[in-house]
């Protein structure tokens, strides 16, 4: 324990919550500056009108991640958060009227997609089983390891990772690998999709990203009790737990370094001294504003932009039953679609169009609390 070391961590986000926690059990007394007024950044939640919505993200994969957080506290998990698994991953919807309920379960979706799309079961069960051995290959040494540190580039276990990779992981696209497996447009284009998770075109973006349905087809999708705001709430309650201190309304406004190195930073026009900060705000952000560094922040501006998303949040006095937790309603020309964003970098006139509804979970947890009574 060395409740000497200072840390600081800037911004609440998840990973500045996670970073906390971490940092805090490991005995480091922990102070986060936050600039808003409440935690979580792009986990958040509002109210209006009588409606809740989620502001940000809205799948969550991986519970597993905020298990080993409570874990490594040592505080029961159920105290503070529960989810549970969702059956239907989701409904997608085909410009031609054809209609996809993804069930949570790979055999029975292999089987939903030959009926509903006349795709071959086993190409799906095949393309499932490659894509859970290239994330357990690949992603996940690449997720738990950086990037940017050389060793991590020679250690064995990358070594070992890199002669798993095939060519068509490398130098196809999403799209190609995917036209190279699924004999249906549908299923292209449903696998496809997954390159939209980190806002790349998958006509572009590698084949490497067929790991991704992996996360959601055979790890499974989950949905947090009281939505995802659930998951900030939670951490930000273990955070405070361990030891956390945090400061909101308190942006940082620079980070202050000597001889190469990072030994505090300036919030509310005072220096505060840490010997480790660990920065959650935006990269391109952190070295243009904080480290007044114009050249990195340069080159993070020159890399390509991924795309991103309008959202709407609609509070709609009304049942939809043929929709279910997460929806896609698929744009007919999805090679045109990305053209356009990518391309001409506009809307496109027939955007795909995502649905999220909570209420379809928070209403069965709502029924049963009034059945026993709460
Ligand atoms: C619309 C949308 C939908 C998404 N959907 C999904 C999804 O379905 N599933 C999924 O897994 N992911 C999804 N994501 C991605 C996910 O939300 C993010 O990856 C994640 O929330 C990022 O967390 P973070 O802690 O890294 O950063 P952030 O949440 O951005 O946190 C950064 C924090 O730093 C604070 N900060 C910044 N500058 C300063 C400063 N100078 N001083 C003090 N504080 C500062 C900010 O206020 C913020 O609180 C979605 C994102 C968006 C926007």
């Amino acid at each position: 324990m060395d409740k000497n070391k200072n840390v600081i961590v800037i911004g609440s986000g998840v990973a500045g919550l996670a970073a906390a926690i971490r940092l805090s059990v490991q005995g480091y007394s922990v102070s986060v500056y936050e600039k808003n007024d409440y935690p979580g950044g792009k986990l958040s939640a509002f109210k209006t009108n009588g409606f809740s919505f989620d502001a940000g993200p809205s799948l969550f994969t991986q519970p597993q991640n905020i298990e080993e957080l409570f874990e490594l506290a040592g505080e029961p998990m159920q105290n503070y958060f529960e989810y549970s698994k969702v059956d239907n991953i989701c409904n997608y919807f085909y410009d031609n009227g054809k209609i996809l309920n993804a069930n949570a379960n790979p055999i029975l979706l292999a089987n939903e997609m030959a009926e509903k799309l006349g795709e071959n079961p086993e190409t799906v069960t095949k393309y499932l089983k490659a894509s859970k051995a290239l994330y357990n290959n690949i992603g996940k040494i690449f997720l738990t390891n950086s990037l940017h540190k050389r060793k991590t580039w020679f250690s064995k276990q990358i070594l070992a990772a890199l002669k798993t990779v095939k060519y068509s992981y490398l130098f196809k696209s999403l799209n190609s690998y995917n036209s190279s497996k699924f004999k249906t447009p549908e299923a292209i284009q449903l696998f496809n999709r997954y390159a939209t998770y980190n806002g790349s075109n998958p006509y572009k973006a590698p084949g490497m990203l067929s790991l991704i349905p992996h996360l959601e087809m055979n790890e499974g999708v989950f949905y947090p009790t009281g939505g995802m705001i659930s998951i900030t709430n939670a951490l930000y309650e273990l955070a405070k737990k361990v030891g956390a201190k945090f400061y909101f309304n308190t942006p940082v406004s620079s980070i202050i370094h000597n001889d190469g190195k990072i030994i505090g930073v300036v919030v509310n026009d005072k220096n505060v001294f840490a010997e480790i900060v660990i920065c959650n705000a935006d990269v391109f952000f952190t070295y243009k504003n904080l480290l007044n560094n114009q050249q990195k922040a340069k080159q993070i501006l020159i890399q390509e932009r991924s795309s991103s998303a309008i959202v709407f949040y609609w509070g709609i006095k009304k049942e939809f039953a043929d929709l279910c937790l997460h929806n896609i309603f698929f744009s007919k020309n999805y090679k045109a679609e990305f053209d356009c964003l990518f391309k001409q970098k506009t809307m496109y006139t027939d955007p795909t169009v995502y649905i999220n509804i909570t209420s379809k979970l928070e209403k069965v947890k709502r029924q049963l609390e009034k059945k026993i009574g709460l």
